[in-house]
């Protein structure tokens, strides 16, 4: 598949006070693309389209250019302690992606120009928690390896945290754009994952994103570029022959993985969730999905600030997991398994 590339951009004034949102006004002016200027990402809200499903289709290629103001970390457990943030949105189309309900009604990609900002406030954060180690998680909230090539925010918080000590960088893509990624001096400090899956839920739920083949190539050149190698399997779903589809994932991903590529791997599992309201957006965005998602056969569980999520029930959940488990024991006996959630 193609690298994203935009079809309409808009720029915060503020953004061109900063090196990057210059360099990126220049870039896509060059290009002739279509430019306006907004006062705040909230208003942008004349994204064309003749209805709700146009509107979210276009913003899924629209670019803003804007700063960050708040430059307070979420947290990111498991996976991290903190969720470093470069950009918001992403242009894939996953019926199940997470998005549909954090960035709500603002599908569009946001990508934040002010870097230097941003690697201050996660200088501090490492700072407080020395001499532990301190985690960044770098796709809470876009899936930041496809748009990189585009801003290369990405390349150069590598680059940051390659720096640090007791800084470590994570982030997780379904995309295979990685190239200008490979020469970053990362020091080790960055573990590159890739999103993998079934093919059924690939090709059902996972519209807009690269190839399962594509993604396996780019995580061998990732690994050759020696930087920790990792995957993430997620969503995991019940789906029909759900068993035959995970074992049919795990033996090509051992078959297309190079040799060097598979010490030091790890694996985090993810079992499928839905709220009430991202079911409600997922109908409205995506009506014909094959996406099961039916509250009498799930279990709720409650989360933070009383937003519970339906997941699968006990002995499902078990199932999947040690089932998970046996394919990666058998075919990655040297990695490691870091959750299952
Ligand atoms: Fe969401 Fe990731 Fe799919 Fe993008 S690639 S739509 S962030 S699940």
């Amino acid at each position: 598949m193609e690298p994203f590339s935009p079809q309409l951009i808009y720029i915060e004034p503020g953004a061109l006070e900063y090196p990057l949102g210059r360099e990126l006004k220049e870039k896509f002016e060059k290009k002739g693309l279509e430019i306006r200027e907004t006062t705040s990402h909230n208003q942008v809200r004349n994204i064309p389209g003749n209805n709700e499903l146009q509107q979210y289709r276009n913003a899924k290629s629209t670019l803003v250019i804007g700063v960050r103001k708040t430059l307070k970390f979420d947290t990111s457990k498991p996976s991290a302690e903190y969720a470093i943030p470069l950009a918001t949105g992403c242009m894939g189309h996953c019926h199940y992606c997470y998005l549909q309900t954090t960035l709500g009604n603002k599908p569009y990609i946001r990508t934040y120009v002010n870097l230097e900002d941003i690697f201050d406030a996660a200088d501090k954060y490492i700072e407080e928690r020395n001499p532990e180690i301190t985690r960044f998680e770098a796709a809470c909230t876009s899936d930041i390896v496809g748009i990189d090539h585009l801003t290369h925010s990405l390349k150069k918080t590598i680059e940051h945290i390659g720096q640090t000590e007791n800084g470590r960088l994570r982030f997780v893509t379904k995309y295979h754009h990685v190239d200008h990624l490979l020469d970053a001096k990362h020091n080790g400090n960055t573990r590159f994952r890739f999103s993998v899956n079934s093919d059924y839920v690939i090709k059902h739920f996972e519209p807009g994103t690269s190839s399962f083949l594509e993604r396996i190539e780019a995580a061998g050149k990732v690994a050759k570029a020696d930087y920790p190698l990792g995957f993430i399997v997620a969503p995991l779903i019940l789906h029909e022959n759900w068993r035959e589809g995970y074992l049919d994932l795990f033996e090509r991903l051992e078959a297309t993985l190079p040799t060097f590529a598979k010490k030091d791997l790890t694996f985090e599992l993810i079992q499928h969730r839905f709220t009430k309201t991202a079911k409600n957006v997922i109908q409205k965005r995506y009506p014909k999905t094959k996406l099961e998602m039916n509250e009498d056969e799930r279990k709720y569980k409650w989360g933070r600030y009383g937003r519970g999520k339906y997941v699968y029930k006990d002995e499902q959940a078990n199932e999947l997991k040690d089932t998970i488990q046996t394919y990666i024991d058998r075919f990655f006996p040297e990695s490691k398994i870091e959750y299952f959630t």
